[in-house]
């Protein structure tokens, strides 16, 4: 469902990402963990053209993104149609703060995609329902914890049915006890086969839900392997200080 090939991403002379090869098939979930810098998030943000790659290549449903020789996308249209089957979930819930859940959840459906309004908004009212957030659907985002502002993200992220989910951390700014209601939704979606690549520090938590684990150490895959291996008998030392340093 995703490949991603020989992936280079500079910010002037910082060298973040250095060379980066993955690739997910449908229905894996692969967790990306590694120290703070190493390059995760950049790695998301250059999957779907929220940064620009220095070089390498993007492939998403078999379809290749074209760049122009300074990583730029060669196709707006390309871009917008291949961002339409990622759903992305970052850090901050990044609600529309004047919108209601409801229509944080129709809105990309119905202005971007087109679909007609009574239809986005019953999809829309099932994936409140399955966040476990119905009677919120007329709310607006202040009034939610940050535990239910995450679980609305991700129904918005769903809305668009998309072919892979994206998640940077996407427990890492909420309290501890809200930590377990967002992430038993992620866990959801793992189970019913959802392609997912989930940037997290939840080590417990990637171990338990992934397929395939990627250790990123200063812009290289230091280590991957499946969950048992790189968490139950890790090789590289510096995979096995970082292991230590987030027990
Ligand atoms: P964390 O665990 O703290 O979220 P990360 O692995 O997600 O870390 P990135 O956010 O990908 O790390 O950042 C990797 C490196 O790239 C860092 O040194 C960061 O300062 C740098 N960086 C990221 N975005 C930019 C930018 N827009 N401009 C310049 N440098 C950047
Ligand atoms: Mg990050």
């Amino acid at each position: 469902a995703i490949r991603v090939e020989d992936l280079h991403k500079s910010f002037g002379h910082l060298e973040v990402l250095k060379g980066v090869n993955m690739s997910a098939k449908k229905g894996d979930v692969v967790a990306i963990i590694g120290g703070s810098g190493s390059g995760k998030s950049t790695m998301l943000r250059c999957i779907n053209f929220l940064e620009t790659p220095t070089s390498g290549r993007i492939v998403i449903g078999g379809e290749e993104i074209a760049m122009r020789a300074d990583g730029s996308p060669a196709s707006r249209k390309q871009i917008e149609r291949v961002r339409s089957r990622l759903g992305m979930v970052f850090q901050a819930f990044n609600l529309w703060t004047h919108r209601t859940l409801i229509e944080n959840v129709t809105e990309v459906p119905v202005h971007v995609l087109g679909v007609p309004k009574a239809e986005a908004h019953d999809r829309a009212m099932a994936l409140l329902e399955r966040v476990g957030l119905a009677d919120k659907a007329a709310t607006y985002p202040a009034f939610l914890s940050g535990g239910q502002q995450q679980r609305a993200a991700i129904a918005r992220a769903l809305a668009i049915d998309p072919s892979v989910m994206l998640f940077d951390e996407p427990t890492s700014a909420l309290d501890p006890e809200l930590v377990g209601e967002v992430l038993t939704v992620i866990r959801d979606l793992a189970a019913e086969g959802r392609t997912m690549l989930l940037v997290t520090h939840e080590m417990k938590f990637a171990r338990e839900v992934s397929d395939h684990v990627i250790y990123l150490f200063e812009g290289r895959i230091e280590e991957q392997g499946p969950p048992e291996a790189v968490f139950g008998a890790p090789k590289s030392e510096r995979l096995k200080q970082f292991l230590k340093s987030v027990a």
